[in-house]
């Protein structure tokens, strides 16, 4: 039964996979549910037209930055990542692709479950939810990598990625508007993508897929109450009651004010952090240390990963035809058993990214590598000086650019702290630890490199990864991974944390390994797997807790 002592059945810590999948199952059983987001809310028209309008991309709400993208930059890795109603579905790239088999019986999860069993069923329900199928937009990047792969002899491998976009049936021109094609009349009226490439900026035809046209649509439509500009602060077990058996009280301030922080306070009976992997160990780190949930599992920040990534790319001054176009993510080959490369695109016009990219350098990291990084540079300069120039400065970057994004299924991990810095004696913020992640794949640059000679453009780098030997990501995965046990890990193969009734983690920081490809449907259908756990609200196990 419903618990009419607390404000609501459940509150839901973020909006993003994980986020809206809890919300609309929860409120499709029964229950009263509230999802707290610190992004805000977006309507396709108000997207900005490039990246260039700062204040309408990035978010740092304290320079007065309200955007839905957001970098952070630490010792081990820059982590790119979503902060919206939607969370990382309103500026990610659309594809969703299931994960190989073999990440199943990899780090703390192997053997929790008969994941290759069960898994197939919960994939389907992402899959059908996410409107998922294969990309019909190709652009000129993507016949490009198509080219590369031939030239590399591993043409065969190529593949259209798995998109959740709505597209034009075949024969039709994209941008006309249908009624809902997906839930049988009860989602929103849907336009057809015209192949823009302007996903990660935020689509403004309405043809993207992003939580707030599926998941999170219905759960809003069946009751669930969204608060948007709503950053949880603290989440503490009610009535004396340390493991959460009677409840929690959560309380929140507006994540957009500058000084009127509208603190308020709210209960519930079971609560689900959502807020994506860095979010989430942030939020638990604090809420441990400062004994709001002290018997939370010492792993928390633990076996944080990168999905072993590495973003490299070309660029082409001058090019003919206009890069950015097609959808953000549209195609991807596999070079060997483990490295998997994706070619991805910006709209053009959003160059702001552009300053973050070099010319690609080889050799050992740190000071051989940014030494010969200069030597490039300056040889370049010398020899080629326009050239150098055009392949440098960031105006047309975009449309000049393919970007790779490149995944391995290989295991490697750091872990994060809360820690006082230099740079921010006024309070502490999370740190990362441990040994140092590869910044480059030796396979991937020399695939660059041929590609690039083969269109006659630049091979590139992000500047971080040969000035700081760091490499970049937008699929930060673990730091609350699922486990057996609380000395192992911070939740159970059904998501419930360790040490607390009714409290469940439903994002990617319960990932155990690197995916080797893009991890949304994961989180998607592990978070899928974990509500099916839940019986209906008329049924409630108000007592659950982690085996
Ligand atoms: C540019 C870019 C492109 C990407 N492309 C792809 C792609 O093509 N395919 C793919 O699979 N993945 C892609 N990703 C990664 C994908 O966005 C993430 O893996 C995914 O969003 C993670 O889902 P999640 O449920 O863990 O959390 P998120 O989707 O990140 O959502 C968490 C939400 O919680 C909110 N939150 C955090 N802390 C709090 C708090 N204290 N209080 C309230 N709210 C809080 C955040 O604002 C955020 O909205 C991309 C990411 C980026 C940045
Ligand atoms: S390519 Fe353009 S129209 Fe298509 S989904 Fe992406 S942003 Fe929307």
């Amino acid at each position: 039964m419903s618990d009419s002592n607390t404000d609501f059945d459940f509150i839901v810590i973020g909006s993003g996979f994980g986020g809206s999948v809890t919300a609309h199952r929860l409120t499709e059983k029964g229950y009263r549910v509230a999802v707290m987001e610190m992004g805000r809310r977006w309507r396709a028209e108000d997207f900005p037209a490039t990246n260039w309008v700062i204040w309408r991309w990035f978010w740092r709400p304290r320079l007065a930055l309200r955007g839905f993208f957001n970098i952070q930059f630490f010792r081990h890795v820059v982590i790119l990542h979503g902060c919206a109603v939607g969370g990382g579905s309103i500026t990610y790239a659309n594809t969703l692709l299931v994960p190989p088999d073999s990440v199943w019986q990899k780090g703390s999860w192997a053997g929790l479950a008969d994941w290759n069993a069960e898994m197939p069923l919960h994939f389907q329900t992402a899959i059908r939810m996410l409107g998922v199928t294969e990309n019909r937009v190709l652009g000129p990047a993507d016949h490009f990598l198509k080219q590369a792969a031939d030239a590399a002899g591993v043409g065969h491998t190529f593949y259209r990625t798995s998109v959740g976009v709505f597209q034009a049936p075949e024969g039709e021109e994209g941008g006309k508007t249908y009624p809902d094609p997906y839930f049988g009349g009860e989602g929103p009226e849907r336009t057809t993508c015209i192949g823009c490439g302007g996903c990660m900026v935020g689509c403004r035809y309405n043809a993207k897929n992003s939580l707030d046209k599926n998941y999170l649509y219905l759960a809003e439509k069946h009751g669930a109450q969204i608060f948007a500009e709503t950053r949880v602060v603290d989440v503490a077990p009610l009535n004396g009651k340390a493991d959460g058996g009677a409840g929690y009280e959560v309380l929140t301030e507006k994540s957009t004010a500058w000084l009127a922080r509208e603190p308020r306070r709210f209960t519930c009976r079971g609560i689900v952090f959502a807020a994506s992997a860095l979010g989430t160990m942030d939020l638990l780190l604090r809420l441990k240390q400062k004994g709001s949930l002290p018997a939370l599992s010492d792993q928390v920040g633990n076996r944080v990963r990168t999905n072993a990534e590495s973003l490299i790319g070309v660029r082409v001054p001058g090019c003919r035809e206009d890069l950015s176009k097609g959808i953000a993510i549209g195609s991807g080959i596999y070079i060997d058993d483990h490295t998997h490369i994706e070619a991805v695109r910006y709209p053009a016009g959003s160059d702001a990214m552009g300053p973050l990219a070099t010319l690609l350098t080889g050799g050992q990291p740190g000071r051989a590598r940014i030494l010969l990084w200069l030597r490039l540079l300056a040889w370049s300069l010398l020899r080629h000086p326009i050239r150098t120039a055009r392949a440098l400065h960031p105006f047309g970057w975009a449309r000049e650019s393919v970007i790779f994004l490149c995944m391995q299924t290989l295991d490697g991990h750091i872990d994060m702290r809360l820690r006082r810095r230099w740079f921010w004696p006024f309070g502490k913020i999370l740190a990362s630890q441990g040994k140092k992640i590869p910044t480059f794949i030796p396979q991937a640059n020399e695939f660059a490199r041929k590609a690039a000679a083969l269109i006659g453009g630049r091979p590139m780098s992000m500047v971080t990864e040969i000035l700081f030997n760091v490499p970049g990501t937008a699929h930060v995965l673990g730091g609350c991974p699922m486990a057996g046990s609380a000395a192992e890990g911070v939740v159970d193969s059904r998501n419930r944390v360790f040490g607390y009734q009714n409290m469940y983690i439903c994002d990617g920081s319960v990932l155990a390994a690197n995916l080797g490809v893009n991890p949304s449907l994961t989180i998607c259908a592990v978070t899928e797997r974990a509500m099916t756990h839940i019986p209906p609200a008329a049924e409630a196990n108000w007592h659950d807790s982690a085996a």
